[in-house]
């Protein structure tokens, strides 16, 4: 650092107003500790622009002194990408001032968002126009489109529309050195070279600051059925899968797998949840169909699903009957994270493999961990139909939890070999962060990580962006 604290701040502060950059304790403590409160770390000061001008104005600043950059929106990522490291010279730099839609294009279907703006904000505008935004997540009131596009997010209706990567036509990038890329296009086709706004979706903040985005808009659907099925197995969900898509294609939506020990301890820890079906079952299916014809959905569920329980593929189903049943299911989906909270010690994997090898999957590793962590409950759910699975395991119910955490290690290296021989992905969703640094290191193909850390060397030489985090 060539300057004093209070010489920095000051500089700052004439940037973006003093009352936007934040220096006490108190007021930063939000922005320093990420969302599962497992890390904490320390800034110089939050900085909270305005406009891309002051974003620019922020990094130029940053770049003549030499100061290292922690973007940040909600703040509710999951592998502490958004909280720095506290290396004695991190400014954060918060977008969520940065929120209004500058335009809606309905001809186009486009929309133009600066950073900051919630996603939920985002699917509420384009709703009022009659369209859809469809990326959709717990977090999703909170969670920003800057963050979605910098982790690439996925959720619960990326089977049919895809990921934010799906869904982003352009960006606009305020480099490390404060210059600012613009590249807010509309167009549906643009083949002039290199598709640099791919870069930076997915890239954690550690290649410039995603200050605006022009997102891709759709029919907004006139009916949907959510429905939830008991079946046997993980393979008989994959076989429900696999006749669901070729029946509906497109409309299907979200295609959900959870086990029985899921809908237990949601049942006995989140007052409002009701057992979905009459008798228990091994394992579940949350799936959803969306269509544009207003009776469309529930109709094409209750053929889908009298074809199913005919040929034995699942062994009870219920479609909502409302609107309240279908918040119903869906709270019982997003409580699952809270429900294992709240029952106790758990380890967790975000990850994906062919959707083919879902079942043996599941079945190989679990066994495997149960010789090694007797008593151990997979609590194993998630995007099915992504082939991305939240391995999750809940520890032995008379283990003492610092005992099973202490296996920490040995049980992500047990998944983690499955799940490489298998060809999958040891983030499917949630990214790298600090969280999976180390695990990236000696999983992710060597040439890979070559060609990352040279893209990362050209836009930022100083390795100012997000330090600490992906690579
Ligand atoms: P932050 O947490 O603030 O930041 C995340 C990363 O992006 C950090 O590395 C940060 O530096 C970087 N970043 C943030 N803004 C910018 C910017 N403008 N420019 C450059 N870099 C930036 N994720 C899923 O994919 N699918 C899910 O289903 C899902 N469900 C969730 C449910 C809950 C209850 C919670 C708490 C989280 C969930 N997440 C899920 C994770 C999280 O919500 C997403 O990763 C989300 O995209 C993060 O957005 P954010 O604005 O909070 O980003
Ligand atoms: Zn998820």
């Amino acid at each position: 650092m060539t300057h004093d604290r209070d010489y920095l701040i000051d500089g700052l502060s004439a940037l973006v107003g003093v009352a936007h950059v934040l220096v006490e304790d108190a007021a930063m403590a939000p922005y320093l500790t990420d969302w599962r409160k497992r890390f904490t770390g320390h800034a110089l000061c939050v900085v909270r622009p305005r406009t891309t001008d002051e974003v620019s104005a922020v990094m130029r600043f940053a770049a003549e002194h030499h100061l290292a950059i922690v973007p940040q929106g909600g703040n509710t990522g999951l592998v502490g990408g958004s909280v720095p490291l506290g290396l004695g010279h991190e400014i954060v730099i918060s977008l969520t001032r940065m929120a209004h839609i500058r335009t809606i294009d309905v001809e186009s279907d486009s929309l133009i968002v600066e950073a900051g703006a919630t996603l939920l904000t985002v699917q509420e505008a384009a709703q009022n126009v009659d369209r859809l935004f469809p990326l959709s997540l717990a977090s999703e009131g909170t969670a920003t489109i800057g963050g979605t596009i910098a982790t690439n997010a996925g959720g619960t209706a990326a089977l049919a529309y895809g990921t934010m990567r799906d869904l982003v036509r352009g960006v606009e990038v305020v480099l490390p050195d404060g210059r600012v890329l613009d590249l807010l296009t509309t167009l549906r086709k643009d083949n002039t070279g290199y598709d640099l706004k791919s870069l930076f979706i997915g890239s954690e903040g550690t290649l410039g600051i995603v200050t605006a985005a022009s997102l891709k808009l759709f029919p907004l659907p006139r009916s949907r059925a959510t429905v939830f099925c008991g079946v046997a197995s993980p393979q008989a969900a994959l076989n429900l899968l696999q006749v669901m898509k070729a029946q509906a294609g497109a409309a299907l939506t979200t295609f959900e797998l959870m086990p029985r020990l899921a809908i237990d301890l949601a049942i006995k820890h989140l007052p409002s949840i009701r057992d979905p079906l009459a008798n228990k079952h091994a394992w579940y299916v949350m799936t959803e169909l969306s269509s544009l014809e207003p009776e469309g959905a529930y109709a094409l569920a209750m053929r889908l699903m009298e074809g199913a329980l005919e040929s034995g593929g699942v062994t009870d189903a219920v479609i909502a009957q409302s609107l309240a049943q279908a918040d119903s299911f869906w709270a019982l989906r997003e409580g699952l994270p809270e429900a294992q909270t709240k029952e106790g010690a758990s380890i967790k994997h975000d990850i994906s493999v062919p959707i083919v090898d879902i079942p043996l999957f599941i079945d190989r590793v679990t066994q495997e961990l149960k010789v090694l962590v007797p008593g151990i409950r997979p609590f194993v759910f998630g995007h099915m139909g992504d082939g991305n699975l939240h391995f999750n395991l809940q520890s032995p119910e008379d283990m003492d939890p610092r005992e099973f955490m202490a296996r920490a290690s040995d049980i992500h290296a047990l998944v983690y070999r499955h799940v490489i021989e298998m060809k999958g992905s040891i983030s499917a969703e949630h990214g790298i962060g600090q969280l999976k640094r180390s695990e990236l290191a000696v999983t992710k193909d060597p040439l890979a990580l070559d060609v990352m850390r040279q893209i990362k060397q050209i836009l930022d030489p100083e390795g100012r962006m997000n330090p600490g985090k992906v690579l």
